[in-house]
């Protein structure tokens, strides 16, 4: 492996299982030390068993619910401490709840802005500071959703959220430009992870799901986990603000390949 990391300081919101994982897994691999986010300590604690070790020290787990301000400060706080710096975030964590919309419970929807949304400006804003403080060209990577672009029915405060991720990303991208921050995001289309349990594990939706995205697949978290490198790498040094569509071509209005004409 190329190990392009080497030498940085990583933090992933929700690396407990999922994308989050997935990331967490590319930059150890990547040669990178690792703060892994969740709110659940012995599921962080079996993934840190599994990472590739690197030579800068021991990865971090870094244990709290992101929408906390507090939890949030702590957790940046002791993860930078132990890592020494911090190069990239990666804002993952984020969760749905399905209902009618004419049933949302205000709980159920805030709940979920409260992470998607809140949270995401609490982990941002901590490491706005510490670039800021110490002149750190860092960089953000947002894990959003093809449904940023695409209504979800069903899933109100989901779609609110990511709609949301959206402009946030742009704002932040233009706010620090200037000073070398770059600010992105990632949009999965349907990706095989717990989050999706609902149709991975039932044979007849999840041949219903592949049949409508124009690959004709769902996505695996490794192939989202890639695109997070590219954009917190070297290699895309002059994008900020920008949401890259990682689909299968699922925005691409997949009905017009039938050729109307
Ligand atoms: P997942 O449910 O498998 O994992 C989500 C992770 O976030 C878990 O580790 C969970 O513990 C963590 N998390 C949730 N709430 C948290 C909180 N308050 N504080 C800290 N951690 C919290 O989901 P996933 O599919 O890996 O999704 C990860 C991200 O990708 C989400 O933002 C999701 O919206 C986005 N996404 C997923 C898909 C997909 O098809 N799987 C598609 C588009 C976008």
């Amino acid at each position: 492996p190329s190990k392009r990391f080497k030498g940085q300081n990583v933090l992933i919101t929700g690396a407990s299982q999922g994308i989050g994982e997935a990331a967490a897994q590319y930059f150890a691999k990547e040669g990178a030390r690792v703060a892994i986010n969740g709110r659940k300590e012995d599921k962080l604690r079996a993934v840190l068993e599994t990472l590739p070790k690197v030579e800068a020290g021991e990865h971090v787990i870094a244990t709290g619910d992101i929408s906390h301000e507090e939890t949030v400060q702590k957790l940046f706080k002791e993860s930078i401490e132990a890592m020494g710096s911090l190069d990239v975030l990666i804002c993952n964590a984020g969760y749905q709840i399905p209902s009618p919309s004419e049933d949302v419970k205000l709980a159920d929807f805030e709940g979920v802005l409260s992470v998607n949304v809140t949270g995401v400006m609490l982990c941002c804003r901590e490491a706005l500071r510490y670039w800021l403080k110490h002149g750190v060209k860092g960089r953000v990577v947002v894990n959003s959703s093809v449904h940023q672009l695409i209504p979800k029915p069903h899933y109100l405060g989901y779609s609110a959220s990511k709609g949301a991720v959206d402009n946030m990303v742009r704002t932040l991208a233009l706010e620090y430009a200037s000073r070398g921050i770059r600010v992105n995001a990632v949009a999965p289309g349907a990706i095989v992870t717990p989050i999706n349990d609902s149709w991975v594990k039932d044979p007849e939706q999840y041949k219903a799901v592949a049949s409508h995205i124009p690959m004709k697949r769902p996505g695996e978290s490794q192939e989202i986990a890639d695109a997070m490198g590219f954009l917190a790498s070297e290699e895309s040094s002059y994008i900020t603000g920008q949401t890259l569509y990682v689909d299968g071509g699922l925005t691409l209005f997949g009905d017009f390949e039938k050729n109307w004409s």
